[in-house]
């Protein structure tokens, strides 16, 4: 399936299942996120996740764990060089407000909430910080952060393993005022697929 530009969908996925995130154009972030099917008040938590795995970095193999410190995915499989972010908040109007955009930009914030009302889903009152998938954010030795072009190819996917019930989120970045895209800053589409637990 193909989730367009700009926007973003929920997902619900059950224990076993696997969800795969393929960048089709290359460069592409993807916010994401996910929340206990059954107790939505447990969600993927960025800094949960750090402790879980003793790293500020994602890789293949790790569980991503919620903020009662239970996994709820896995990262079972990446084919990119492995630039997966857990430090930045997802875009949102008052980041497109400090970019000198004064009308409405679309935002992965917004994008979260739209996508649970559509799938029904209760939503958090405020929006986790997401698992930015393809996004580059290098560490500097003395701690400095900075949001470089992805090096993500067309083609490059990963692939989230259910651990128990999951609502998933995915935003695709419609950042285009900074390289989170790409120096290009043209935000695209992605897809996704949802694979059957394999027994
Ligand atoms: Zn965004």
């Amino acid at each position: 399936m193909d989730l367009a530009a700009r926007s973003g969908i929920a997902l619900r996925l059950s224990a076993g299942e696997h969800l795969v995130v393929t960048n089709t154009h290359g460069q592409q972030v993807v916010d994401t996120w996910a929340l206990s099917a059954q107790e939505p008040s447990r969600f993927l938590s960025a800094s949960h996740t750090w402790m879980h795995t003793g790293r500020l970095v994602v890789r293949a193999g790790d569980d991503l764990v919620d903020n009662t410190r239970r996994p709820l995915l896995s990262l079972s499989e990446d084919t990119s060089l492995g630039d997966h972010d857990l430090l930045i908040p997802s875009c949102d109007l008052p980041r497109y407000r400090q970019l000198g955009v004064r009308e409405y930009h679309d935002n992965c914030h917004d994008n979260f909430y739209a996508a649970l009302a559509a799938l029904g889903v209760p939503a958090p009152q405020f929006v986790p910080q997401p698992l930015n998938l393809f996004m580059r954010v290098p560490i500097a030795a003395d701690g400095a952060i900075s949001i470089e072009s992805p090096r993500a190819r067309a083609g490059d996917r990963v692939r989230l393993t259910a651990v128990e019930d999951v609502v998933v989120v995915l935003s695709a970045c419609p950042q285009d005022l900074a390289a989170t895209n790409g120096v290009g800053r043209t935000p695209t589409g992605v897809a996704y697929d949802i694979v059957g637990a394999t027994v």
